[in-house]
């Protein structure tokens, strides 16, 4: 059975980036189970998946159009220390959740302190990074009405 959508998809993967280092992996973990066809992987990794059957393993590498998307300097600002008070021990690199205006949780990272203010970038971390995917798929099924209806695996 091939990859289309509205099948749901088991695969192991390494995500690896320019420099080779292993970025994340399901190594060791249970495969990573998706719906295809519902954007539920990066554009560029689902698009090579189409088609591929159980058993299969591919190289793909995406470029940040087709992954976490190019660097938005817009999400890339300073806010005074005060906004920060309650956050014992902030430090660079800190990943911090907040809520936008629409409810969904986004992930800040805290780039740089100084003595101006706390420089927060709303990148995805891997936003601008090309990424290098080595992926095993594991199984692929025909999925239930329930989950089409859902919008992902159970
Ligand atoms: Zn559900």
């Amino acid at each position: 059975m091939t990859i289309q959508a509205e099948r749901v998809v088991s695969i192991h993967y390494t995500l690896t980036n320019e420099e080779g280092e292993t970025i994340d992996s399901s190594d060791g973990q249970e495969p990573l189970t998706y719906l295809h066809g519902k954007n539920q992987l990066i554009p560029g990794l689902e698009r090579e998946l189409t088609g591929k059957s159980a058993g299969d393993q591919i190289q793909v590498t995406v470029q940040p159009e087709d992954g976490y998307g190019t660097i938005d300097p817009d999400l890339i600002q300073q806010l005074p220390h005060s906004d920060f008070e309650d956050i014992d021990e902030l430090e660079p690199g800190m990943e911090l959740e907040s809520i936008d205006p629409d409810g969904h949780i986004q992930v800040i990272t805290v780039q740089e302190i100084d003595e101006h203010g706390v420089t927060i970038n709303g990148n995805h971390p891997l936003a601008g990074q090309i990424l290098h995917f080595n992926v095993r798929i594991e199984a692929v099924r025909e999925a239930t009405d329930e989950e089409i209806s859902h919008g992902h695996a159970h």
